[in-house]
């Protein structure tokens, strides 16, 4: 058993508090690669601002749940090296689907684990996250848990169509439950393409896709219901046009990708949304950096020349979420 609390780590409950009463939301960037957590540690020191650095189950598979936990570890000390005394870092499971993965992940330094009962019947979705808060507040270990379905893909989660959270159910679950956060489903979506080109409209200058606006009459019931319970939106890249424009430039294909316009996620955190997943405007930023330098430097082949330029739009992408979008910034 190794407690997050030997790796400098934090879990959600302070930060979400703050967070709530702030008007603010704490972003969750996923992470797989040293890149990513260098240029996370590095947005979130530079800006002050407390971090959920988060891992699916893809992500555990992709690196190995030991060397991603070491590299928590790791961002914990090197944000001090790069000069914050108290970082707040949060080593989250994203989309846990089992109690013995939680169970895992937990007894392995995770500060938070999210429990994903959404696409099970109604009190099977209670049951499983109450085992999984039972064995984690133990611990100290904070749990998110889901209700309502995104649409859209996301490493092993898929589904082709989402359905809201009812906001009659959110008292009975969230207390029967003792979940610490709540997933909801207002329409946010898993991947880069977010909204099929029939549920949008086409700005006719542009031609660019413009997709349907949140629920945001279902957050305000939740939150009247639930008044300071923290609430997360999932699914909430931007999926900014300028990477997606950059990608299909250098000989990507990328047509119609589409995310959540940022205006309306900047309207949601100063809410009870509190936490706000952000993993496919990572990839683009990657991918987009990494496909411009390969066309420009045809005699390139050292990772570190590609990869520089990659990390330094990540961390762009990350410092500008942080500041224009959630307002996250210095808050340390
Ligand atoms: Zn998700």
């Amino acid at each position: 058993m190794t407690s997050y609390k030997e790796l400098g780590l934090v879990n959600t409950r302070e930060m979400f508090k703050k967070a709530v009463d702030g008007g603010y939301a704490i972003p969750a960037f996923n992470f797989n690669t040293l890149e990513q957590m260098q240029a996370i540690i590095q947005a979130a020191v530079e800006t002050k601002s407390p971090v959920i650095m988060q891992v699916s189950k893809g992500a555990r598979n992709y690196a190995n749940g030991t060397i991603l936990r070491y590299m928590a570890q790791g961002a914990v000390e090197y944000a001090k090296e790069l000069g914050c005394p108290n970082p707040q870092i949060v080593l989250h499971l994203d989309h846990g689907d089992t109690f013995e993965l939680c169970k895992d992940c937990i007894d392995n330094g995770f500060s938070s684990v999210m429990i994903d009962g959404s696409s099970l019947p109604y009190e099977e979705n209670i049951a499983l996250t109450k085992k999984v808060v039972e064995y984690a507040h133990k611990y100290d270990v904070t749990v998110e848990a889901e209700l309502g379905v995104l649409a859209g893909v996301e490493d092993e989660v898929a589904s082709e169509v989402s359905h809201y959270t009812k906001p009659e159910e959110v008292i009975d679950f969230s207390t029967r439950s003792g979940c610490d956060s709540l997933a909801i489903s207002i329409g946010t979506s898993h991947g880069a393409y977010k909204f099929t080109p029939e549920q949008c409209t086409r700005d006719p200058k542009t031609g660019k896709l413009v997709p349907p606006p949140l629920a945001f009459d279902i957050l305000h019931e939740i939150e009247k219901k639930l008044p300071g319970f923290p609430i997360v939106l999932h699914g909430s890249s931007s999926v900014p046009q300028d990477e997606v424009d950059t990608i299909n430039k250098y000989g990507g294909k990328l047509p119609d990708a589409v995310g959540i316009p940022e205006e309306q996620l900047r309207e949601a955190s100063k809410s009870a949304v509190c936490k706000i997943n952000i993993d496919s405007d990572s990839r683009l930023a990657m991918t987009a950096a990494i496909r411009k330098h390969f066309v420009e430097n045809p005699g390139h082949f050292d990772p570190r020349q590609y990869l520089k330029p990659a990390r330094e739009n990540m961390k762009k992408m990350y410092i500008h979420k942080i500041v224009d979008v959630l307002g996250s910034n210095d808050k340390l």
